[in-house]
Protein backbone atom coordinates (compact mmCIF):
# COMPACT_ATOMS: atom_id res chain seq x y z
CA UNK A 1 0.00 0.00 0.00
CA UNK A 2 1.41 3.67 -0.86
CA UNK A 3 0.97 6.72 0.96
CA UNK A 4 -0.88 8.80 -2.11
CA UNK A 5 -1.80 7.54 -5.68
CA UNK A 6 1.12 9.83 -6.83
CA UNK A 7 3.62 7.51 -5.01
CA UNK A 8 4.52 4.32 -6.62
CA UNK A 9 6.71 3.13 -3.22
CA UNK A 10 5.15 1.20 -0.42
CA UNK A 11 5.28 2.37 3.34
CA UNK A 12 3.49 0.45 5.27
CA UNK A 13 5.32 1.31 8.54
CA UNK A 14 4.22 4.93 8.38
CA UNK A 15 0.94 4.06 7.52
CA UNK A 16 0.38 2.24 10.07
CA UNK A 17 2.41 4.42 12.43
CA UNK A 18 -0.06 7.56 11.33
CA UNK A 19 -3.46 5.27 11.65
CA UNK A 20 -2.34 5.11 15.20
CA UNK A 21 -1.41 8.60 15.59
CA UNK A 22 -5.17 9.88 14.44
CA UNK A 23 -6.67 7.97 17.42
CA UNK A 24 -4.38 10.03 19.81
CA UNK A 25 -3.91 13.14 17.94
CA UNK A 26 -6.02 15.37 15.99
CA UNK A 27 -4.93 14.76 12.95
CA UNK A 28 -2.20 12.24 13.36
CA UNK A 29 0.30 15.78 13.80
CA UNK A 30 1.54 18.29 16.21
CA UNK A 31 1.57 21.25 13.10
CA UNK A 32 -0.87 21.25 10.17
CA UNK A 33 2.34 21.42 7.74
CA UNK A 34 3.51 18.02 8.91
CA UNK A 35 -0.06 15.93 7.44
CA UNK A 36 1.14 16.09 3.81
CA UNK A 37 -2.63 17.38 3.56
CA UNK A 38 -1.64 19.45 0.60
CA UNK A 39 0.11 16.85 -1.62
CA UNK A 40 -2.61 14.38 -1.58
CA UNK A 41 -0.89 11.81 0.68
CA UNK A 42 -0.40 11.19 4.29
CA UNK A 43 3.15 11.58 5.84
CA UNK A 44 6.35 9.50 6.43
CA UNK A 45 7.25 9.09 10.10
CA UNK A 46 10.62 9.71 10.74
CA UNK A 47 13.42 7.53 12.86
CA UNK A 48 16.33 9.47 12.77
CA UNK A 49 18.64 12.06 11.49
CA UNK A 50 21.85 12.38 10.44
CA UNK A 51 23.65 15.50 8.57
CA UNK A 52 21.80 15.65 5.17
CA UNK A 53 19.42 12.46 5.47
CA UNK A 54 16.38 11.71 7.15
CA UNK A 55 15.48 7.95 7.95
CA UNK A 56 11.54 6.32 8.20
CA UNK A 57 10.20 4.34 9.75
CA UNK A 58 10.14 2.01 6.89
CA UNK A 59 13.62 2.16 6.51
CA UNK A 60 13.96 4.60 3.17
CA UNK A 61 16.69 7.56 2.90
CA UNK A 62 15.57 10.70 1.80
CA UNK A 63 17.65 13.80 1.32
CA UNK A 64 16.31 16.33 3.68
CA UNK A 65 15.17 19.94 2.00
CA UNK A 66 12.83 20.47 4.67
CA UNK A 67 15.39 20.49 7.88
CA UNK A 68 12.68 20.68 10.31
CA UNK A 69 11.14 23.54 8.28
CA UNK A 70 14.37 25.67 8.82
CA UNK A 71 16.06 25.40 12.16
CA UNK A 72 18.97 22.03 10.81
CA UNK A 73 20.90 24.47 8.46
CA UNK A 74 24.01 22.43 10.11
CA UNK A 75 22.41 19.03 9.56
CA UNK A 76 20.62 17.03 12.03
CA UNK A 77 22.72 15.48 15.21
CA UNK A 78 25.60 18.15 14.20
CA UNK A 79 28.39 16.52 16.73
CA UNK A 80 29.40 20.10 17.95
CA UNK A 81 25.58 20.70 18.75
CA UNK A 82 25.38 17.46 20.27
CA UNK A 83 27.81 17.57 22.67
CA UNK A 84 26.49 21.12 23.80
CA UNK A 85 23.31 19.71 24.34
CA UNK A 86 24.70 16.93 26.42
CA UNK A 87 27.28 18.39 28.38
CA UNK A 88 24.36 21.31 29.65
CA UNK A 89 21.66 18.72 30.82
CA UNK A 90 23.73 16.60 32.65
CA UNK A 91 23.99 19.85 34.88
CA UNK A 92 20.20 19.89 34.78
CA UNK A 93 17.54 21.53 32.54
CA UNK A 94 15.33 24.49 33.52
CA UNK A 95 16.28 26.69 37.01
CA UNK A 96 13.43 29.30 37.01
CA UNK A 97 16.30 31.22 37.28
CA UNK A 98 18.97 33.16 35.03
CA UNK A 99 22.43 31.33 33.66
CA UNK A 100 25.31 32.95 31.80
CA UNK A 101 24.37 30.81 28.64
CA UNK A 102 21.24 32.97 28.34
CA UNK A 103 23.90 36.34 28.47
CA UNK A 104 26.03 34.30 26.09
CA UNK A 105 23.62 33.72 23.20
CA UNK A 106 22.06 37.12 23.28
CA UNK A 107 25.81 39.22 23.19
CA UNK A 108 26.12 36.68 19.77
CA UNK A 109 22.89 37.70 18.71
CA UNK A 110 23.47 41.24 19.23
CA UNK A 111 26.91 40.56 17.93
CA UNK A 112 25.25 38.90 14.68
CA UNK A 113 21.92 41.12 13.24
CA UNK A 114 22.52 44.72 12.55
CA UNK A 115 19.45 46.39 14.24
CA UNK A 116 19.38 44.10 17.51
CA UNK A 117 20.89 46.11 20.58
CA UNK A 118 19.08 43.92 23.02
CA UNK A 119 17.11 40.73 22.98
CA UNK A 120 14.76 38.30 25.13
CA UNK A 121 14.71 34.56 24.63
CA UNK A 122 10.94 33.00 24.27
CA UNK A 123 9.91 29.81 23.47
CA UNK A 124 8.72 29.95 19.73
CA UNK A 125 8.63 32.13 16.57
CA UNK A 126 4.74 32.21 17.11
CA UNK A 127 5.85 33.54 20.94
CA UNK A 128 8.36 35.79 19.44
CA UNK A 129 6.09 37.71 16.73
CA UNK A 130 3.25 37.62 19.74
CA UNK A 131 5.49 39.73 21.96
CA UNK A 132 6.46 41.54 19.12
CA UNK A 133 2.94 42.94 18.23
CA UNK A 134 2.82 43.66 22.19
CA UNK A 135 5.89 46.00 22.83
CA UNK A 136 5.33 47.94 19.33
CA UNK A 137 2.00 48.56 20.38
CA UNK A 138 2.80 48.95 24.96
CA UNK A 139 6.03 51.10 23.17
CA UNK A 140 3.78 53.21 21.04
CA UNK A 141 0.64 53.76 23.25
CA UNK A 142 -0.46 52.33 19.57
CA UNK A 143 -2.65 49.55 18.10
CA UNK A 144 -2.75 48.99 14.78
CA UNK A 145 -0.33 46.43 13.35
CA UNK A 146 0.06 45.98 9.35
CA UNK A 147 0.86 42.89 8.17
CA UNK A 148 0.76 41.56 4.83
CA UNK A 149 -1.30 39.07 3.38
CA UNK A 150 0.94 36.01 2.63
CA UNK A 151 3.36 36.51 5.18
CA UNK A 152 3.28 33.54 8.16
CA UNK A 153 3.43 35.23 12.14
CA UNK A 154 2.69 31.72 13.81
CA UNK A 155 -0.68 30.88 15.29
CA UNK A 156 -0.49 34.52 16.91
CA UNK A 157 -4.78 35.38 17.00
CA UNK A 158 -4.10 38.64 15.95
CA UNK A 159 -1.69 38.08 12.98
CA UNK A 160 -3.99 34.51 12.12
CA UNK A 161 -5.31 36.79 9.25
CA UNK A 162 -5.43 36.49 5.41
CA UNK A 163 -5.58 38.74 2.96
CA UNK A 164 -9.40 40.14 1.35
CA UNK A 165 -7.13 40.87 -2.19
CA UNK A 166 -9.46 44.15 -1.45
CA UNK A 167 -7.13 47.28 -0.28
CA UNK A 168 -7.11 48.34 3.13
CA UNK A 169 -10.02 45.69 4.57
CA UNK A 170 -9.43 45.44 8.09
CA UNK A 171 -8.65 41.77 9.08
CA UNK A 172 -10.94 39.66 8.74
CA UNK A 173 -9.76 35.86 11.09
CA UNK A 174 -8.83 33.13 8.91
CA UNK A 175 -9.56 30.70 11.74
CA UNK A 176 -12.40 29.75 13.54
CA UNK A 177 -11.92 30.98 17.51
CA UNK A 178 -9.97 33.82 16.78
CA UNK A 179 -12.86 36.62 17.57
CA UNK A 180 -13.21 39.22 15.08
CA UNK A 181 -12.37 41.69 18.55
CA UNK A 182 -8.90 40.07 18.67
CA UNK A 183 -7.90 40.91 14.96
CA UNK A 184 -9.89 44.16 14.48
CA UNK A 185 -6.83 46.17 14.85
CA UNK A 186 -4.93 44.38 12.14
CA UNK A 187 -4.75 45.63 9.09
CA UNK A 188 -3.45 43.58 6.09
CA UNK A 189 -1.98 44.58 2.56
CA UNK A 190 -0.64 43.42 -0.18
CA UNK A 191 3.09 42.64 -0.09
CA UNK A 192 5.00 44.47 -2.42
CA UNK A 193 2.42 47.21 -3.04
CA UNK A 194 3.83 50.08 -2.03
CA UNK A 195 1.05 52.34 -3.00
CA UNK A 196 -1.50 50.35 -0.62
CA UNK A 197 1.48 51.29 1.78
CA UNK A 198 1.64 54.86 1.21
CA UNK A 199 -2.37 55.11 1.05
CA UNK A 200 -2.82 53.15 4.32
CA UNK A 201 0.19 55.86 6.11
CA UNK A 202 -1.50 58.81 4.30
CA UNK A 203 -5.09 58.10 5.92
CA UNK A 204 -3.87 56.51 9.56
CA UNK A 205 -0.36 57.10 9.84
CA UNK A 206 -0.69 58.64 14.05
CA UNK A 207 -2.60 54.81 14.80
CA UNK A 208 0.14 52.58 13.73
CA UNK A 209 1.91 50.85 16.13
CA UNK A 210 4.32 48.49 14.01
CA UNK A 211 4.38 47.09 10.58
CA UNK A 212 5.34 43.48 10.14
CA UNK A 213 6.67 41.49 7.55
CA UNK A 214 8.56 38.59 6.44
CA UNK A 215 11.67 40.46 4.76
CA UNK A 216 11.92 37.75 2.48
CA UNK A 217 9.04 35.58 2.50
CA UNK A 218 9.00 31.75 2.81
CA UNK A 219 5.93 30.86 3.74
CA UNK A 220 3.66 31.52 0.59
CA UNK A 221 6.58 30.06 -1.23
CA UNK A 222 9.77 31.81 -1.68
CA UNK A 223 8.91 35.85 -2.44
CA UNK A 224 11.55 38.90 -2.91
CA UNK A 225 10.55 42.10 -1.94
CA UNK A 226 10.94 45.26 -4.33
CA UNK A 227 13.91 47.62 -2.92
CA UNK A 228 11.19 50.28 -3.53
CA UNK A 229 9.05 48.41 -1.54
CA UNK A 230 11.31 47.74 1.55
CA UNK A 231 12.71 51.94 1.19
CA UNK A 232 9.11 52.91 1.50
CA UNK A 233 8.37 50.48 4.90
CA UNK A 234 11.38 52.34 6.09
CA UNK A 235 10.95 55.61 5.09
CA UNK A 236 6.50 55.70 6.08
CA UNK A 237 7.17 54.08 9.63
CA UNK A 238 10.53 56.14 10.45
CA UNK A 239 8.00 59.37 9.09
CA UNK A 240 4.98 58.53 11.10
CA UNK A 241 6.62 57.05 14.30
CA UNK A 242 5.82 53.18 13.54
CA UNK A 243 7.97 50.81 14.40
CA UNK A 244 9.18 48.34 11.25
CA UNK A 245 9.18 44.73 12.51
CA UNK A 246 11.10 41.96 10.55
CA UNK A 247 10.08 38.52 10.97
CA UNK A 248 13.23 36.82 10.84
CA UNK A 249 12.41 33.44 12.57
CA UNK A 250 13.54 31.77 9.11
CA UNK A 251 15.46 33.76 6.98
CA UNK A 252 17.49 34.53 10.19
CA UNK A 253 21.23 33.18 10.19
CA UNK A 254 19.89 31.39 6.99
CA UNK A 255 20.51 34.23 4.38
CA UNK A 256 23.39 35.18 6.13
CA UNK A 257 25.14 35.43 9.41
CA UNK A 258 22.94 38.25 9.91
CA UNK A 259 20.10 37.23 8.36
CA UNK A 260 18.01 38.87 5.32
CA UNK A 261 18.13 42.44 6.85
CA UNK A 262 22.63 42.10 6.47
CA UNK A 263 22.11 40.64 3.52
CA UNK A 264 19.75 43.47 2.15
CA UNK A 265 21.69 46.33 4.01
CA UNK A 266 18.39 47.58 5.83
CA UNK A 267 18.02 48.14 9.88
CA UNK A 268 14.45 47.47 11.34
CA UNK A 269 13.32 48.49 14.61
CA UNK A 270 12.40 45.30 15.71
CA UNK A 271 13.27 41.90 14.50
CA UNK A 272 11.97 38.35 15.85
CA UNK A 273 13.83 35.27 15.41
CA UNK A 274 13.40 31.61 15.93
CA UNK A 275 14.64 28.41 14.09
CA UNK A 276 17.73 28.38 13.28
CA UNK A 277 18.58 30.24 16.88
CA UNK A 278 17.81 27.47 18.48
CA UNK A 279 19.68 24.62 16.96
CA UNK A 280 16.93 21.89 17.12
CA UNK A 281 15.51 23.00 20.19
CA UNK A 282 12.46 25.18 21.07
CA UNK A 283 13.83 29.16 20.95
CA UNK A 284 12.23 31.89 19.68
CA UNK A 285 13.51 35.77 20.22
CA UNK A 286 13.14 38.99 19.96
CA UNK A 287 15.04 42.01 19.97
CA UNK A 288 15.99 45.68 18.25
CA UNK A 289 16.41 48.93 19.32
CA UNK A 290 17.62 49.09 23.20
CA UNK A 291 15.50 51.88 23.67
CA UNK A 292 12.17 49.50 22.84
CA UNK A 293 13.15 46.71 24.63
CA UNK A 294 13.96 49.12 27.67
CA UNK A 295 9.76 48.61 27.48
CA UNK A 296 9.90 45.28 28.15
CA UNK A 297 9.24 43.94 31.91
CA UNK A 298 10.93 44.59 34.27
CA UNK A 299 12.98 46.90 32.21
CA UNK A 300 9.59 48.11 31.64
CA UNK A 301 6.27 48.35 31.31
CA UNK A 302 4.80 45.16 28.80
CA UNK A 303 4.36 42.45 30.43
CA UNK A 304 6.24 38.87 28.89
CA UNK A 305 7.23 35.46 30.64
CA UNK A 306 8.18 32.41 30.33
CA UNK A 307 8.75 29.50 32.22
CA UNK A 308 10.98 28.04 29.66
CA UNK A 309 12.48 30.87 28.31
CA UNK A 310 16.11 30.74 27.81
CA UNK A 311 16.06 27.47 28.50
CA UNK A 312 19.95 26.08 29.42
CA UNK A 313 19.85 23.42 26.88
CA UNK A 314 18.01 25.24 24.30
CA UNK A 315 20.50 27.87 24.69
CA UNK A 316 23.21 25.75 24.63
CA UNK A 317 22.66 24.06 21.53
CA UNK A 318 22.03 27.77 20.03
CA UNK A 319 25.51 28.86 20.92
CA UNK A 320 26.68 26.35 19.11
CA UNK A 321 24.71 25.92 16.64
CA UNK A 322 25.68 30.40 15.44
CA UNK A 323 29.21 29.53 16.72
CA UNK A 324 29.90 26.76 14.15
CA UNK A 325 28.03 29.29 11.80
CA UNK A 326 29.91 32.07 12.21
CA UNK A 327 33.65 30.39 12.50
CA UNK A 328 32.78 28.02 9.22
CA UNK A 329 30.41 30.29 7.32
CA UNK A 330 28.27 27.65 4.70
CA UNK A 331 26.68 30.57 3.31
CA UNK A 332 28.65 30.73 0.11
CA UNK A 333 28.56 27.16 -0.88
CA UNK A 334 24.92 27.00 0.00
CA UNK A 335 24.93 29.67 -2.21
CA UNK A 336 26.77 28.35 -5.15
CA UNK A 337 24.61 24.85 -4.42
CA UNK A 338 21.12 26.53 -4.28
CA UNK A 339 22.27 28.26 -7.60
CA UNK A 340 23.07 25.21 -9.35
CA UNK A 341 19.53 23.82 -8.28
CA UNK A 342 17.72 26.80 -9.47
CA UNK A 343 19.69 26.69 -12.87
CA UNK A 344 18.98 23.00 -13.30
CA UNK A 345 15.66 23.01 -12.38
CA UNK A 346 14.91 26.06 -15.05
CA UNK A 347 16.76 24.34 -17.66
CA UNK A 348 14.88 20.93 -17.38
CA UNK A 349 11.44 23.27 -17.16
CA UNK A 350 12.16 24.63 -20.48
CA UNK A 351 13.08 22.38 -22.18
CA UNK A 352 10.12 20.32 -21.26
CA UNK A 353 7.47 23.22 -22.18
CA UNK A 354 6.21 23.24 -18.48
CA UNK A 355 5.32 26.73 -17.02
CA UNK A 356 7.24 27.38 -14.30
CA UNK A 357 8.93 30.17 -11.72
CA UNK A 358 11.85 29.71 -9.68
CA UNK A 359 12.48 32.29 -6.92
CA UNK A 360 15.31 31.98 -4.90
CA UNK A 361 17.10 33.87 -2.47
CA UNK A 362 20.31 31.89 -0.99
CA UNK A 363 19.40 28.27 0.51
CA UNK A 364 15.75 29.64 0.24
CA UNK A 365 14.13 28.72 -3.05
CA UNK A 366 10.67 27.36 -4.64
CA UNK A 367 9.72 25.71 -7.82
CA UNK A 368 6.25 27.62 -8.65
CA UNK A 369 4.40 25.51 -11.13
CA UNK A 370 2.63 28.40 -12.95
CA UNK A 371 3.88 31.12 -15.63
CA UNK A 372 2.73 33.82 -14.33
CA UNK A 373 5.84 35.60 -11.79
CA UNK A 374 5.16 35.42 -8.61
CA UNK A 375 5.89 38.54 -6.17
CA UNK A 376 2.77 38.41 -3.78
CA UNK A 377 -0.12 36.18 -2.60
CA UNK A 378 -2.82 37.00 -5.41
CA UNK A 379 0.23 35.17 -8.29
CA UNK A 380 1.46 32.47 -5.64
CA UNK A 381 -2.22 31.20 -6.01
CA UNK A 382 -1.54 30.98 -9.49
CA UNK A 383 0.19 27.71 -9.14
CA UNK A 384 -0.63 24.38 -10.62
CA UNK A 385 -1.26 22.37 -6.71
CA UNK A 386 -1.96 19.05 -8.61
CA UNK A 387 1.38 19.37 -10.57
CA UNK A 388 2.76 20.37 -7.64
CA UNK A 389 1.92 17.42 -5.83
CA UNK A 390 2.97 14.70 -8.34
CA UNK A 391 6.24 16.53 -8.48
CA UNK A 392 6.65 16.08 -5.15
CA UNK A 393 5.91 12.53 -4.53
CA UNK A 394 7.67 11.90 -7.86
CA UNK A 395 10.79 13.25 -5.67
CA UNK A 396 9.96 11.84 -2.86
CA UNK A 397 10.10 8.20 -4.93
CA UNK A 398 13.51 9.17 -5.72
CA UNK A 399 14.69 10.20 -2.49
CA UNK A 400 14.59 13.83 -2.19
CA UNK A 401 12.29 15.28 0.69
CA UNK A 402 10.78 18.57 -0.34
CA UNK A 403 8.81 20.89 1.15
CA UNK A 404 4.90 19.64 0.99
CA UNK A 405 3.32 22.32 -0.06
CA UNK A 406 3.19 24.54 -2.90
CA UNK A 407 3.60 27.62 -0.79
CA UNK A 408 6.87 26.66 1.60
CA UNK A 409 10.73 27.47 0.84
CA UNK A 410 12.67 24.18 0.16
CA UNK A 411 16.18 24.70 2.20
CA UNK A 412 19.57 23.49 0.95
CA UNK A 413 21.42 22.23 3.98
CA UNK A 414 24.75 23.30 4.98
CA UNK A 415 25.27 18.84 5.54
CA UNK A 416 24.93 18.93 1.48
CA UNK A 417 27.63 17.52 -0.87
CA UNK A 418 27.51 18.68 -4.42
CA UNK A 419 27.04 15.26 -5.73
CA UNK A 420 24.19 15.41 -3.20
CA UNK A 421 23.33 18.76 -5.64
CA UNK A 422 23.84 16.58 -8.33
CA UNK A 423 21.30 14.07 -7.50
CA UNK A 424 18.61 16.11 -6.80
CA UNK A 425 19.27 17.63 -9.93
CA UNK A 426 19.15 14.26 -11.90
CA UNK A 427 16.04 13.59 -9.83
CA UNK A 428 13.76 16.54 -10.84
CA UNK A 429 14.83 16.06 -14.34
CA UNK A 430 13.63 12.50 -14.52
CA UNK A 431 10.57 13.78 -12.38
CA UNK A 432 9.57 16.54 -14.18
CA UNK A 433 9.95 14.08 -18.02
CA UNK A 434 7.61 11.87 -16.61
CA UNK A 435 5.38 14.64 -15.70
CA UNK A 436 5.65 16.11 -19.61
CA UNK A 437 4.59 12.72 -20.36
CA UNK A 438 1.58 12.85 -18.96
C1 LIG B 1 8.03 29.34 11.49
C2 LIG B 1 7.72 30.77 11.50
C3 LIG B 1 7.06 31.38 12.60
C4 LIG B 1 6.52 30.59 13.75
O1 LIG B 1 7.52 29.97 14.49
P1 LIG B 1 7.11 28.71 15.43
O2 LIG B 1 8.38 28.36 16.12
O3 LIG B 1 6.60 27.67 14.50
O4 LIG B 1 6.06 29.19 16.36
C5 LIG B 1 6.90 32.74 12.58
N1 LIG B 1 7.34 33.48 11.55
C6 LIG B 1 7.96 32.94 10.48
C7 LIG B 1 8.44 33.81 9.37
C8 LIG B 1 8.15 31.57 10.42
O5 LIG B 1 8.73 31.03 9.33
Amino acid sequence: MSLSPWSSRSRPNSLAAFARAQHAIPGGVNSPARAFGAVGGTPIFIAKGAGQYLYDIDGLRYLDFIGSWGPMILGHAHPAVVKAAVETLQNGTSFGAPTELESRLAEMVIDAVPSIEMVRFVSSGTEAAMSAIRLARGHTGRNIIVKFAGCYHGHVDALLVSAGSSALTLGVPNSPGVPAGATRDTVVLRYNDTQQLADLFAARGDEIAGVMLEAVVGNMGLVVPTPEFRQELRRLTHHHGALLIYDEVMTGFRLSYGGAQELLGDLPDMTALGKIIGGGYPVGAYGGRADVMKSVMPAGPVFQAGTLSGNPVAMAAGIATLNELKTNPPYARLEAQSARIEAGLRSAAQSLGIPHQINRVGSMWTFFFTGTPVTNLDTAKTVDTQRFAQFFWLMMDRGIYLPCSQFEAAFTGGAMTDANIDETIAAAIESLTIMAKN
